[in-house]
C-alpha cells in the first residue's frame, strides 16, 4: 500500500519520490538521509559528509520548515505523519538512534510495532499520547 508522508507542521509530502527525505544533524555535522518508505525496511542513504556511528543519537527535522521532529512525549522518538489512499492517517514513531530498529504505526484504533528493537524500547508514556491522538 502507498504511503504519504507528510511534515506534522508544514504538512509538505516527505516522500514526493521513491524515498522519504529528512534533515539530520548531529552536533556541528549537518546533512541529508532518505529512508525507506516501507515499514521495517532500515536500509538509509545518508550524506556521504555525516561521520556517525552505530548507537548516536540524531536530530531529525523536516527540510522544509526545519521542525524539530523529536516526539515531545518520549525524545528517544522522532515523530512524522502517515496517510494511505485509503484514508487511513496517523502518526509514525521510529527511533533517533542509529542501529535501533524501532518504529510505530499509530493510528486511532491501532498501533503497529516494526523492528527488533520495538517492543523493549516502548514505554507507558508512549500509549498515553495514544488518547490525543487524531
Ligand atoms: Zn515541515
Amino acid at each position: 500500500m502507498k504511503r504519504n508522508y507528510f511534515c506534522p507542521q508544514c504538512n509538505v509530502t516527505l516522500n514526493p519520490s521513491t524515498k522519504l527525505i529528512l534533515r539530520v544533524t548531529k552536533g556541528t555535522q549537518n546533512g541529508l538521509v532518505l529512508f525507506s518508505p516501507q515499514p521495517g525496511n532500515y536500509n538509509a542513504i545518508w550524506s556521504p559528509e555525516l561521520r556517525l556511528s552505530q548507537g548516536e543519537r540524531v536530530s531529525l527535522f523536516c527540510p522544509v520548515c526545519q521542525a524539530d521532529l523529536r516526539f515531545e512525549t518520549d525524545d528517544r522518538f522522532a515523530r512524522i505523519g502517515f496517510n494511505t489512499a485509503s484514508g487511513m492517517t496517523g502518526q509514525v514513531l521510529f527511533s533517533r538512534t542509529l542501529g535501533e530498529h524501532a518504529t510505530y504505526f499509530v493510528t486511532k484504533e491501532t498501533i503497529r510495532s516494526y523492528g527488533e528493537a520495538a517492543s523493549q524500547s516502548i514505554s507507558l508514556n508512549f500509549f498515553g499520547e495514544r488518547r490525543d491522538l487524531g
